[in-house]
């Protein structure tokens, strides 16, 4: 096992990373931008080195400060939490360079599945339903015209190194698909650098279902079932689940099945989402995310697994501890997340938190590196936290995330507190009748 493990994040996800290395008996050390110094994954970590301004691309994207502190401190492996260089292979692959263990897959796996074209190649090689869509590229307006007929319209066109829901274009008849294809080009190149795009069928009310994955480095891969991530504004996921009201036993196990088998056949290692839409009873492959992602504590509450430890401990070679049969999906688990946002029009709120009174009681968790009088910083994202719920029935969870949010007091910015609360009451949240729409379509129209 490791002694000392560098965390390159900032936020929950750090302080959540910092918790499981105590509990192993692993020494931390943080990184943290100039904005930053006042913040708790700081004051939690054993050591911190500052790595530069605040603005990302000057500290928490600065692959070189990052290699330089864990270097100085002698941290042994670098874990990347979600976002900034998490899925960035040439990091993974400079960081075991330098002779440190990423935490995470290998750098190739994590530059295949970077690319949606080569993910979508990988998992079709491998057995997994895809979205139907262009065999791979496309480059010109012509060859878009040439496979339109085949996938049919609506189409979507996105980029190959898309993420965060950006650029993606709606196409709903060919004499908007030229501009359509400039527009698409010139957004993937001016946000990930990089030009490339693909045409999928634009599914019509899909839900977005993913499976939780964790493989050992020696071949045993496991999967931990689904998260229902449907409640969706401008494709970001707000309100998650675990498990699905609409998936059956029987059909995770098939696709769980599917999954573990795709991995173990690439070789994967770690832990790692595989994304899938939902529709009329068929799962569709849109993309994988090779890290640790936001949703992952309610599957941890539904199977009892620490992913986080799970994940060190892989990383550090050791065995899975656990079979496909030893994990069992318990009651129902619902994550918020409370982003400093206007509930009514979503614009960013940063300030100060001049109160800060968080819920609790059984089955409530909250992953939050906010406390009272801490100011939020405008340079990142507006992920104050997340509040989850568990309880032994939907209902209950639901009859549970109600009150706590009742409870949970942030005062001095807007949070999306209110507009989660709203939602626990509406009958199609009730009924677990909604799709990757129905958040903007039906509740916010
Ligand atoms: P990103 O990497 O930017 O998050 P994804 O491919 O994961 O992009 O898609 C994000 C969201 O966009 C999905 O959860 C879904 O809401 C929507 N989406 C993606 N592909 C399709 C599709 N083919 N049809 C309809 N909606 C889609």
């Amino acid at each position: 096992m490791f002694n000392k493990i560098l965390i390159a994040n900032r936020g929950e996800i750090a302080l959540r990373i910092i918790r499981a290395c105590k509990e192993l008996g692993i020494k931390t050390v943080a990184v943290y931008s100039e904005a930053d110094s006042n913040s708790l994954h700081v004051r939690l970590a054993d050591e911190s080195v500052c790595i530069g301004a605040a603005p990302s691309r000057d500290s928490y994207l600065r692959m070189d400060n990052i290699i330089s502190a864990a270097d100085i401190t002698g941290a042994e492996a670098i874990h990347p939490g979600f976002g900034f260089l998490s899925e960035n292979h040439v990091f993974a692959q400079m960081v075991e360079e330098h002779g440190i263990t990423f935490i995470g897959p290998k750098p190739e796996h994590v530059k295949i599945m970077g690319d949606k074209i080569l993910a979508k190649d990988a998992m079709h090689a491998l057995g997994v339903p895809l979205v139907p869509g262009s065999p791979g590229k496309v480059a010109t307006f012509a060859e878009a015209k040439v496979v339109a007929p085949d996938i049919g319209y609506p189409m979507l066109i996105k980029a190959a190194c898309g993420g965060g829901g950006k650029g993606m274009q709606i196409v709903h008849t060919e004499h908007q698909l030229e501009r359509a294809v400039t527009v698409a080009q010139m957004e993937a190149r001016a946000n990930f650098g990089d030009s490339s795009i693909f045409i999928e069928k634009y599914l019509q009310n899909p839900r977005h279902i993913e499976i939780q994955i964790l493989a050992d480095q020696h071949g045993n891969c496991v999967h931990l079932g689904e998260r229902d991530c449907s409640i969706q504004r401008r494709h970001q996921k707000i309100w998650e689940e675990a498990p699905s009201p609409v998936v059956t036993e029987e059909m995770r196990e098939a696709l769980g099945a599917t999954c573990v088998n795709a991995m173990k056949g690439m070789g994967y290692r770690g832990v790692g989402t595989m994304e899938f839409l939902f529709e009329e009873g068929q799962f569709y492959f849109i993309e994988m995310n090779t890290r640790i992602q936001v949703e992952h504590p309610i599957t941890e509450m539904v199977t009892g697994i620490d992913l986080i430890k799970e994940q060190i401990k892989v990383a550090a070679g050791q065995k899975l501890t656990f079979t496909q049969a030893d994990i069992r999906m318990k009651g129902h688990a619902i994550e918020c997340r409370i982003n400093a946002e206007d509930p009514e029009t979503f614009m960013p709120s940063p300030g100060t938190i001049t109160f800060y009174h968080p819920p609790g009681g059984l089955g409530v968790r909250i992953d939050s590196h906010i406390y009272d009088g801490y100011k939020i910083p405008s340079h990142y994202d507006s992920l104050l936290g997340k509040l989850i719920v568990w309880a032994p029935t939907r209902a209950d969870c639901l009859n549970k995330l109600s009150s706590a949010l009742d409870e949970y007091v942030i005062d001095g910015v807007k949070t999306l507190i209110p507009l989660h609360k709203r939602l626990t009451l509406h009958p199609a949240i009730i009924k677990g009748k909604f799709d990757i729409k129905w958040l903007e379509t039906k509740f916010l129209a």
